[in-house]
């Protein structure tokens, strides 16, 4: 990609804005997820994006978000809109918007032109000659894996209300295109342009703790962390199950922003303990495989409410064959007797979903499947089936371990709130933590 000619006079770019621009994405049915892509590559630059808005494919409503956008901050991203067709306005608008006329660039209509006769094998309609207009000034960054180019614009005139100008980038909407032309303006010209710091963030997984908890433990710790000389920046984030604390540091050098979250991250372990099941991002899936696979253990699951879903979420880590033997749902009575000889009259003295059950269905599946760990799961996910003594919620897991170890049996009766869907995904959530617990790092 051709890197802009360096304008001669440019504001640091720290600070982003983001249009998404198609009326698809005020529907219901799809998803701006280029503004997330782009953020992240923009993060890595140590760019915050400060507002983002999904415009429709209308002239006034485009005309007025980005006028609002290139007034607030130096680096606006617009991302779609730069089709062949007449609801396609963003090069318009944002000409417009900066005063600049647009002409033909007939180097790309002769690439468009010879596309088409090597993709289509036809002539290029008329109507894609409005992906070569060009607004006086811009730079046309390359679109390799499609048609519309994108296009760089700096602006020094005024549009920020006389305060340096900026930078306006029209990226093509369909991801596969915005991509990698994202990708080759950061590694480039981008960087180049961007504040010369650096955002790193560290995520730390948490499980077996609430939010309320968890954020009066850190309080002290964020404290402490704005004392810092390259301070910590914390957001907590609750999610089904587990809890995420997002850590970031931006310095100038990479190096010295890591070492501060490696100290930060030290802290964390320090008050949570072995609450903390991940400091690198991986999931609870992944790191109850690793602990499995360096230890050489096989395991099998036998499943009840969660129908498969542990084995589901074991089997997403790549890999999971080496201990993965087999998983069974054992949704009936006959079932749970047939396939794990959990015997009748245990069903019939304590319940389905009990401990005594879950304690066998877990035995059962390990010995029938000769392996060194064996989980069972039972309980009752609802919205009905719950009882004044077993309420909706109810899940019974135990896990079974080789007889050799300290604790070779573990069982516990839990309560989960929430819809069926919900108490699935924590039921599995909570064997897979029971199991790491037992299986403390090496
Ligand atoms: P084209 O030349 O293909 O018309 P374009 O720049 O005009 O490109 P759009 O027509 O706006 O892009 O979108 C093309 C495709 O990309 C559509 O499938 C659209 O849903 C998808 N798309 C557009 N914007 C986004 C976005 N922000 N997030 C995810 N997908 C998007
Ligand atoms: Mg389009």
């Amino acid at each position: 990609m051709t890197a802009p000619a360096p304008a001669s006079v440019h504001v640091p770019l720290a600070r982003a804005a983001i249009l998404a621009v198609g009326s698809e994405m005020l529907t219901a049915s799809k998803i701006d997820t280029n503004s997330l892509f782009i953020t992240g590559e923009l993060n890595a630059l140590g760019i915050d994006v400060v507002f983002k808005s999904v415009v429709g494919d209308d002239r006034d409503e485009l005309t007025a978000a980005v006028r609002a956008a290139v007034a607030r901050v130096p680096l606006v991203i617009c991302c779609g809109g730069l089709g062949p067709t007449d609801d396609d306005l963003t090069r318009e608008v944002v000409a417009e918007v900066l005063g600049r006329a647009l002409h033909e660039d007939p180097t790309i209509t002769e690439r468009l032109r010879a596309r088409f006769q090597t993709r289509f094998k036809r002539e290029m309609p008329e109507i894609n000659r409005r992906q070569a207009m060009v607004p006086e000034g811009a730079v046309v960054l390359e679109n390799p894996t499609g048609s519309a180019p994108g296009l760089w614009i700096d602006h020094q005139d005024g549009a920020r209300g006389g305060d340096g100008g900026g930078t306006v980038l029209l990226l093509p909407g369909p991801p596969r295109e915005l991509k990698p032309m994202m990708a080759a303006l950061v590694a480039g010209p981008l960087r180049a342009r961007a504040a010369g710091v650096v955002l790193l963030r560290q995520v730390i997984k948490v499980a077996g703790r609430i939010e309320s908890e968890v954020e009066e433990q850190m309080r002290p710790l964020y404290a402490r962390w704005r004392e810092w000389p390259v301070p910590i920046e914390p957001t907590i984030l609750a999610a089904l199950g587990q809890i995420e604390l997002h850590l970031s540091a931006r310095h100038a050098s990479a190096d010295v922003a890591a070492a501060t979250l490696r100290d930060a991250t030290t802290d964390v372990l320090a008050v949570l303990g072995a609450d903390v099941f991940s400091t690198d991002g991986s999931s609870l899936e992944a790191v109850v495989g690793q602990r499995l696979a360096e230890r050489g253990l096989t395991i099998a699951l036998a499943e009840s409410c969660t129908g498969g879903l542990l084995a589901s979420r074991l089997t997403d880590v790549p890999g999971s064959s080496r201990y993965v033997e087999r998983g069974v749902v054992t949704y009936s009575n006959r079932a749970k007797t047939e396939l794990l000889g959990v015997p009748e009259a245990m069903i019939a003295a304590h319940g389905a979903v009990s401990e005594p059950v879950a304690e066998a269905m877990a035995a059962g599946v390990r010995a029938r499947a000769s392996v060194d760990v064996g989980i069972g799961v039972t309980g009752i996910a609802g919205p009905d089936g719950g009882s004044a003594e077993k309420p909706v919620g109810t899940v019974a897991i135990a896990v079974a371990l080789p007889e050799s170890s300290p604790e070779a049996r573990q069982v516990r009766l839990f309560r989960f709130a929430g819809e069926r869907e919900q108490v699935k995904f924590q039921a599995s959530q909570a064997a897979l933590d029971m199991l790491r617990r037992l299986l403390p790092p090496a």
